[in-house]
């Protein structure tokens, strides 16, 4: 096969939180050629080796000790690992940002940190509401200005099945809806405390704030209700801002709901996104796109946020700055 663009290096990629996605986002890049693993962060610390960090071993300090900061000698222990990562220069092409967005405004926070340490590079995130989408594309001059390439909503969804609907809407002369119907099952809830919390800040009666103070103890108490089982529906997603933005259609036409099942692995019906529009000839039709049920929510959040990275990584070789969205542009195949 003809490679299209070779790295004489591999990328050198940082995932910053090291829960559910962080860990599952380590063991993505192990087999890969073109990334490689130098810096992981969690709350309690941070690990960093130009060597590249082994997924398992990272894992083993994080779930036996509670942070990769324990990690023997990559490991440093701090309260503060984003700012000490960014303080010691290291030499990091781009990071995903694997981190809880509690509150609404924490993952823009931690961009403001990446702008005013001097770093140059790319970050990816997976953030869902629009308006945490809308805050980050706020600070579009501030990046540019800071020589940082943002992709914003590069997750699953919005992510994959944004894009998806980017790419099936091409037959229409006019869209009429997209529709996301997510379904996600996963273990166990604590594997992913951080998704399960901002899913239950989208319930009725509920916030982004009124989930994030819940303690463990509520949330399981919740679960129990319903067995473990969340209804989402007219959820605020980034897949509308994103959508509207690309130009593809208004953003009050665009749906997202899903049903998460925290005990069970099984996904609880198949993942998929439709889209609703009128072709040149006047025919009413609908693409549907479809996951595949044996894929894993950190299957389809980890794969495109680090095909969207190796996209930014392209655009940031060519002075492109700025932020991107998943809906913009297309994410390359990391090999
Ligand atoms: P999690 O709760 O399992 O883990 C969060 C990690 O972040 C932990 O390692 C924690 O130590 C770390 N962390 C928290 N505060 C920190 C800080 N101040 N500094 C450094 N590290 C810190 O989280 P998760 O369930 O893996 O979810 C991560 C994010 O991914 C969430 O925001 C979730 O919404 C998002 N997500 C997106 C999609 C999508 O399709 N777009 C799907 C699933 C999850």
């Amino acid at each position: 096969m003809r490679d299209s663009i070779k790295y004489p290096q591999p990328i050198r990629i940082g995932v910053l939180g090291f829960g559910g996605l962080g860990q599952a986002a380590a063991r993505v890049l192990a087999p890969k050629r073109e990334m490689i693993l130098v810096a992981a962060a969690d709350k309690g610390g941070y690990a960093y080796s130009t060597e590249g960090l082994d997924a398992q071993a990272c894992a083993a300090a994080y779930q036996s000790q509670g942070s990769v900061g324990y990690l023997e000698p990559a490991g440093t222990l701090s309260n503060n690992s984003i700012q000490d990562l960014l303080a010691n220069n290291h030499a990091v092409d781009g990071y995903f940002l694997a981190l809880p967005n509690l509150p609404n405004d924490f993952i823009p926070s931690v961009t403001k940190q990446f702008i005013q340490s001097g770093w140059r590079g790319v970050l990816v995130d997976a953030i869902k509401r629009t308006s945490a989408v809308e805050q980050l594309l706020e600070m579009k001059a501030q990046l540019q200005a800071a020589g940082i390439t943002y992709m914003t909503g590069c997750g699953a969804t919005p992510g994959l099945l944004t894009a998806a609907a980017a790419l099936a809407a091409q037959s229409y002369a006019e869209i009429h809806s997209v529709v996301i119907t997510f379904g996600v099952g996963i273990a166990n809830w604590e594997a992913y405390r951080a998704t399960v919390r901002e899913d239950i800040g989208h319930m009725p009666g509920y916030t982004v704030e009124k989930a994030r103070a819940m303690t463990d103890a509520e949330v399981e108490a919740l679960l129990d209700k319903t067995n473990g089982v969340l209804t989402l529906e007219n959820m605020e997603h980034a897949d509308d801002v994103m959508l509207e933005l690309a130009g593809i259609v208004e953003r009050d036409r665009v749906t997202v709901g899903g049903v998460v099942d925290t005990r069970n692995p099984k996904k609880p019906l198949s993942t998929n996104v439709k889209v609703t529009g009128r072709t040149f000839e006047g025919k009413i039709s609908t693409h549907t796109f479809t996951l595949g049920d044996e894929t894993s929510m950190a299957a389809n959040v980890c794969g495109p946020a680090f095909g969207y990275l190796k996209a930014g990584v392209q655009l940031h070789q060519r002075g492109i700055h700025g932020i991107f969205t998943a809906a913009e542009i297309m994410p390359q195949f990391v090999r």
